[in-house]
């Protein structure tokens, strides 16, 4: 024990050491992590560019290969004023077939937690019974077989319910309505006081998990997936 959190420690401290020297190198701009091509799922990049028309502009663009070296038509795009501002829009108006899944994943939450209570119980007892078991061996009131027997479906039936409490687990890491609404007040307040592309980065980062990026013709489209 104490081995392994000394360990994770020194991880932890090597990590934000390498996080604090790549930072110093790097340039991160308000979408640094988060931006995805939605015609082949990778992280789309950022490029500097220059033109009469723009001066020195940033743009977003997918240079997703496969290995036989075709790629999807996928058009980049200049980061300017006019997309952050429809981004902005794009998250703090939450689309509502996203509400939707939410309100529908958290009422399928419920249910499930309703039922895992009821396991819970179920697999307290389960335990209890395989320990009694033990204790009959121990003291041979049981042949070994019986024993072996009996463990195993024991065993199994502890499994089953095990891996359904974890599933609840994973579940419930999923944001609720008011969660999503709390955390677009607190980005608006965060964005509306960020200066500089880290700043912003950082405020998109507490409700964005991720940007899906998509152009069809002249059309850009965004999906935002929260946290
Ligand atoms: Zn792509």
């Amino acid at each position: 024990m104490v081995k392994t959190s000394s360990h994770e420690v020194i991880m932890e401290r090597l990590l934000k050491n390498r996080m604090l020297n790549s930072n110093s190198r790097r340039n991160i701009f308000p979408l640094s992590g988060l931006l995805y091509c939605e015609k082949c799922g990778s992280r789309m990049r950022f490029r500097v560019g220059e033109n009469k028309k723009q001066g020195q502009h940033w743009s977003a663009l997918c240079y997703h290969q496969f290995k036989d070296g075709s790629k999807f038509e996928q058009r980049g795009k200049v980061m300017d004023v006019d997309f952050f501002n429809a981004l902005y829009d794009r998250i703090i108006y939450v689309d509502p077939n996203i509400l939707r899944e939410i309100e529908m994943h958290g009422s399928r939450y419920n249910d499930t937690k309703t039922i895992i209570e009821v396991k819970e119980q179920e697999l307290k007892k389960q335990r209890r019974a395989l320990d009694k078991l033990h204790e009959s061996y121990e003291e041979d009131m049981i042949t070994k077989q019986l024993f072996l027997e009996r463990k195993a479906v024991r065993a199994r039936q502890i499994q089953k319910l095990e891996d359904l409490s974890k599933v609840v687990v994973d579940e419930g890491n999923y944001p609720t309505v008011e969660q999503i609404y709390e955390r677009i007040g607190e980005f608006r307040e965060l964005w509306d006081l960020a200066l500089s592309s880290e700043e912003k980065n950082r405020a998109l980062k507490k409700l964005v998990e991720r940007i899906v990026y998509n152009q069809e013709g002249n059309r850009v489209e965004l999906t935002v997936c929260y946290r």
